[in-house]
């Protein structure tokens, strides 16, 4: 635009950004400007070193030089991502107008220009930033006390949903969803604050105001005049939602995405699984950080991102309720007990678009042509699948699979789109031959216009004889006649000077316009213009149509994700020897033949077998199990969860036989890990997370503790164990597995009604300890730690060191008397640890070496002088 930035005071355009930028202090301001969205000032500044671009100069304002940065228009997503993700937000001003509208009202004027959007990290709409294949939330939080709620919504596929969820729920919840961004009141700021981070997600702090819009608010974005319909939400949980609605009407400036209605997760319909938890089951991200290691990334065969998505919430969040869980692993079965319908389901599901994202995208405005023949396609796919399925009563969640699309929509977009519909609306080129007679007409025109001035230059030859003479078409000319500086003369005379007239000279070429020319050219470009102008007109009305029944395919979308899940899971039951697992609301756990999906699948590579084990927590719920390091238990215990994880998740499970009651909660702390950052010990760590399960764990609660007490001495260490074990035998009345190394406390195990023994199996061969992997009923007869050091390559010294100071332990904890509980812990024993480590003298070293049944009397007496000699 004609104003630049090169005064002292603020000229126009400045005083225009500084005025945009004033109402966006904190996001970076694109200013769009032609081809590029320039940056001013601090945010120039900041955007050039997060982007690694080059910081210039443009002007100066108030006697200072403004640095400036910019990014060209046609790469910003790229750009925009990196900024998201360093934590900026970025608010895009686009010009609002025709450079040409502003020089019209005179040579100072100012092309319009406002944000037309903000974006967040919980507002991406973008193929290009978005992971495809996970959900990309925004979530909101409100609460006081006690109370609150939690809403989510994923504005790139329409999901909402809310729950209550206290303070102290919203750790899980935010581990639970990983959402991209938080949005809670600023006066809950600071109470809030410690969770978000540690939960690594940005928060955004909004006036009390956007959390008091009440039912209205959210009435008012569906045009619906209540929300009973929909459940029972209570109060704090109306005042997220509608704190979540309020941002993205500001985030979007009034463009609406897609939302489903919100879905209500009521209390006690999901397992609660607590973030350390969650972490340490890898349920859907391994401890690095990536979905690769993860149970998730090692089931999933989903080959649609929506199926993948889904799949991703059913192992993030497994049902309580059976009817539900029955529901998905019924569909699961049917397909189970048809493989080749199953291969077929997935063979026309492969490759199915993402409907979700494409309707987001084009209900924010955001869309193009591929979006539609994206919907196309997916339809396509849906119809395929819903031929194979068959018009038979299909069980489960397949049943309610609503896979036909809203009634003619197909047929439309199939006449209206060319086979691979271009990403942008703007240069046309995407509605098929025949759609519309008056495209045609206008194609057919411009193309006409094409011929005609390919006809023309034989023509001019012809006639003129210059047989090199060229039309061409030049981006300053439009058509022109080209020849070369000798044939030039010739054309500049009569009678060809009526014709031809001379327009340009360079050094290779004499160019000339004729009239002919000029008019076919002007058809021509009339006719492109207006096939152009036909054509948007034309994607304007098919997302309008599109829009119009985007319930209708939202549903779809939902069903082809049922269907894919489904699919995968019973691809990967067929393929793995899974089992449909038996479910009930007993407290039982009963597992034959059990396997831990993850490490099978690694051992595997390594070409290893996995040993499958049982585990039977029905008659004594709390399981002790004992066993030398690497021997296999957190294997065992991990494995427990994840067979409860995927049959309430609704799929088939790695066991031959498992027989469940439903889990409520889930807790795991199996591999503690350190949390120094926080400044906490690995035992302060152990302990908080041990109090947590203590006081929450209920009698439907699957516990899975790992080495309690192992981060401080061995006396605290093993009489907190000795407590804990005992607290949850008796007073939490859980499931529990418990690994642990004291092997004292298996009398404490066997002495009480509802607890057990168990124990990874060794082999001693040869002094040598090799590892079975199987668990077996009752207490190990001994621990394996010296051999299992000794394999980890302690020098032979200190090995056979250990196993004296054993043996005298041992002999020790032998004697007779009354069995008091320090007798019970022989490591204890006073005067043990004292024993100062000593080398075996020359005498013992010599006796040592003596096989006595060998001697005969004088040997033995010679070796008597012998031992004499060397004191
Ligand atoms: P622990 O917790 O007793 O130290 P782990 O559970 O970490 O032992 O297991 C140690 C290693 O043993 C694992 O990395 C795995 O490769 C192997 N392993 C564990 N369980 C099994 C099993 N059931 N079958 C085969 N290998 C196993």
């Amino acid at each position: 635009d004609g104003t630049g930035l090169e005064t002292g005071a603020a000229t126009p355009m400045m005083a225009q950004f500084l005025e945009i930028k004033g109402r966006h202090p904190d996001a970076l301001l694109f200013y769009r400007m032609g081809d590029f969205y320039e940056m001013f000032f601090e945010d120039a500044e900041a955007a050039a070193a997060a982007l690694d671009i080059a910081l210039t100069k443009r002007g100066q304002h108030l006697g200072r030089d403004i640095p400036m940065c910019g990014v060209p228009v046609a790469t910003a997503d790229s750009y925009l991502l990196q900024l998201i993700r360093k934590g900026f937000r970025v608010a895009v001003a686009e010009q609002l107008e025709d450079p040409a509208e502003a020089k019209k009202r005179g040579s100072k004027s100012v092309v319009k220009r406002d944000v037309v959007r903000l974006v967040t990290p919980g507002t991406l709409t973008e193929e290009a930033l978005l992971e495809a294949r996970r959900a990309n939330f925004l979530c909101a939080w409100g609460g006081r006390g006690g109370e609150g709620a939690l809403a989510w919504a994923d504005i790139s596929t329409g999901a909402f949903g809310v729950k209550p969820c206290g303070i102290s729920g919203l750790g899980a919840e935010l581990a639970r969803l990983a959402p991209r961004e938080l949005l809670v009141c600023d006066e809950l700021e600071r109470e809030v604050g410690g969770l978000a981070r540690e939960a690594g997600v940005p928060m955004t702090p909004l006036p009390r105001a956007a959390f008091d819009g009440g039912a209205r608010r959210v009435q008012g974005w569906f045009g619906v005049a209540t929300l009973d319909g929909w459940g029972a939400f209570g109060r704090p949980e109306v005042a997220a939602m509608a704190a979540l609605l309020d941002y993205l009407d500001l985030t979007q400036k009034g463009a609406r995405p897609h939302l489903s209605p919100p879905v209500r997760e009521g209390e006690g319909e999901v397992v609660e699984i607590d973030a350390a938890t969650r972490a340490s089951l890898e349920l859907t991200r391994a401890l690095g950080g990536g979905r690769a290691g993860s149970l998730l990334g090692c089931i999933d065969r989903t080959v649609t991102a929506g199926g993948a998505r889904l799949l991703e919430a059913r192992i993030a969040a497994p049902s309580r309720r059976l009817e539900v869980i029955a529901g998905r692993v019924d569909a699961v079965e049917a397909l189970v007990e048809r493989p080749s319908l199953t291969r077929e389901v997935r063979e026309a599901l492969r490759g199915a678009p993402d409907m979700d994202r494409a309707l987001s995208r084009l209900a924010l405005d955001r869309g193009g042509p591929r979006d539609l023949g994206a919907l196309r396609d997916a339809l396509r796919a849906a119809e395929r699948v819903a031929g194979l399925l068959g018009p038979e009563a299909l069980p489960g969640v397949l049943a309610g699979a609503g896979l036909v699309g809203p009634e003619g929509l197909a047929g439309l977009l199939d006449e209206a789109l060319v086979a691979a519909p271009p990403t942008l609306a703007r240069d046309g080129g995407f509605v098929a031959a025949g759609f519309a007679g008056d495209l045609d007409e206008a194609r057919r025109l411009r193309d006409e216009g094409r011929a005609v001035i390919a006809a023309m230059q034989a023509e001019y030859a012809a006639e003129t004889g210059v047989g090199s003479l060229k039309i061409r078409h030049n981006g300053t000319l439009g058509y022109v006649v080209e020849v070369t500086a000798a044939q030039a003369e010739k054309l500049k005379r009569p009678p060809f000077d009526a014709v031809f007239h001379h327009r340009q000279t360079t050094g290779s070429a004499v160019r000339f316009a004729t009239q002919a020319l000029s008019e076919t050219e002007a058809r021509l470009l009339n006719a492109a213009g207006e096939a152009l102008a036909i054509e948007r007109r034309i994607f304007g009305e098919l997302r309008g149509a599109v829009l119009a029944e985007a319930e209708g395919l939202a549903r779809v979308a939902a069903a082809l994700a049922e269907v894919d899940v489904a699919a995968a899971l019973a691809d990967l039951a067929l393929a793995e020897g899974w089992t449909r697992p038996v479910l009930d609301g007993s407290r039982a756990f009963r597992v034959t033949g059990g396997r831990h999906p993850v490490v099978e699948a690694a051992l595997r590579r390594e070409g290893k077998a996995f040993v499958a084990n049982d585990c039977d927590l029905s008659e004594r719920p709390v399981r002790l199990l004992t066993g030398p390091n690497m021997g296999g238990k957190s294997t065992y215990l991990r494995q427990a969860a994840l067979l409860a994880v995927l049959a309430q998740a609704g799929s088939y499970v790695p066991a031959q036989r498992l027989e469940m009651g439903l889990v409520s909660r889930l807790f795991s702390r199996v591999g503690a890990s350190d949390d120094l950052a926080r400044g906490r010990s690995t035992f302060m760590v152990e302990m908080v997370e041990t109090a947590a399960i203590l006081t929450q764990a209920d009698d439907r609660s699957l516990v899975l503790l790992d080495e309690i007490g192992r981060g401080t001495a061995t006396w605290d260490g093993l009489s907190i164990a000795w407590a804990v074990l005992e607290h949850l035998e008796g007073v939490n009345r859980c499931r529990a597995i418990f690994a642990t190394h004291y092997h004292e406390l298996a009398t404490l195990a066997a002495s009480l009604p509802g607890a057990g023994n168990a124990h990874v199996a060794v082999a001693d061969w040869e002094g040598e300890v090799v590892f079975l992997h199987e668990v077996r009923e009752g207490a190990a007869d001994r621990s394996y730690g010296v051999q299992v050091a000794k394999l980890a390559g302690l020098p032979p010294k200190v090995v056979a060191r250990a196993r004296a100071v054993l043996r005298g332990l041992e002999a020790r904890a032998r004697e007779g008397g009354p069995r008091t509980l320090e007798e019970e812990l022989p490591l204890f024993a006073r005067g043990v640890e004292a024993e100062p480590a000593r080398e075996p003298s020359a005498v013992e070293e010599r006796l040592r070496a003596v096989r006595a049944d060998d001697l005969s009397p004088r040997e033995a007496l010679a070796l008597v002088y012998e031992l004499k000699g060397l004191l």
